[in-house]
């Protein structure tokens, strides 16, 4: 029987996912704050657990965080609100290994479960998705407003690892470090960085009303809504 636990403070959230779960012969186990969820997964052996993410005290996201620093390899499924975007980019980029948004049709949230069990963990995230931007990273297509954008090999893992650090600042010797693995400055990797991300912007932003990729004067780039 696969063990499941559930972090949600809302009483009611809580009591009718373990009452669908139960109902679907999984063995439910339930935590209301961060740190009783934290304490339990590190105690006891669960396959999922189920993770919200706006908890008093700790929240879901340094609770996972904290577990994939351990080591902790337990499948993660965070639940985030319906307009925080950037809690679900964190929440994959700490490590967690699906998402759903609420309120959710507890149906969605089973076939999710089965989905992950069947799957197992992965240390791969599938789909990057931003301001109607989309990079499916098994078939390395990129999209925005349905419309595909032709982009190179170092392009798509440019702008892969802009929207895994969307709405942070992302400098340029973090992206020599991550994307050329340049640990030494051994030759100039700043004008390497701003050709290819000018060219990247030309594809990406030029032909759309919204930009998404901004300089940031004297730190490097951020990836952002414009109004915000
Ligand atoms: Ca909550």
């Amino acid at each position: 029987m696969h063990q499941i636990l559930i972090v949600e403070d809302e009483i009611k959230i809580a009591h009718s996912l373990q009452q669908v779960l139960g109902a679907e012969g999984y063995a439910v186990s339930t935590a209301v704050t961060g740190e009783e969820g934290f304490f339990l997964i590190n105690t006891e052996i669960f396959d999922v657990v189920i993770l919200d993410i706006m908890l008093p005290g700790h929240s879901g996201l340094e609770i996972l965080e904290a577990l994939r620093r351990r080591d902790n390899q337990t499948l993660v499924l965070i639940l985030t609100a319906r307009d925080a975007l950037e809690d679900r980019i964190l929440g994959l980029d700490s490590g967690a290994d699906d998402y759903m948004i609420k309120p959710f049709a507890t149906s969605e949230l089973l076939a999710r479960i089965r989905v992950l069990l069947r799957r197992g963990r992965s240390e791969q995230i599938f789909q990057l998705q931003f301001a109607g931007l989309s990079l499916d990273l098994v078939t390395r297509e990129a999209q925005r407003d349905g419309r595909p954008l032709e982009l190179t090999t170092k392009e798509f893992d440019l702008l892969a690892y802009l929207l895994r650090h969307q709405g942070r600042f992302i400098t340029r010797s973090m992206i020599a470090r991550d994307l050329w693995q340049e640990t030494i400055r051994a030759t100039p990797m700043d004008n390497v960085i701003d050709v290819h991300m000018a060219r990247l912007r030309r594809k990406v932003d030029k032909d759309f009303p919204e930009k998404i990729i901004h300089t940031i004067r004297g730190i490097g780039f951020i990836v952002k809504k414009e109004e915000s």
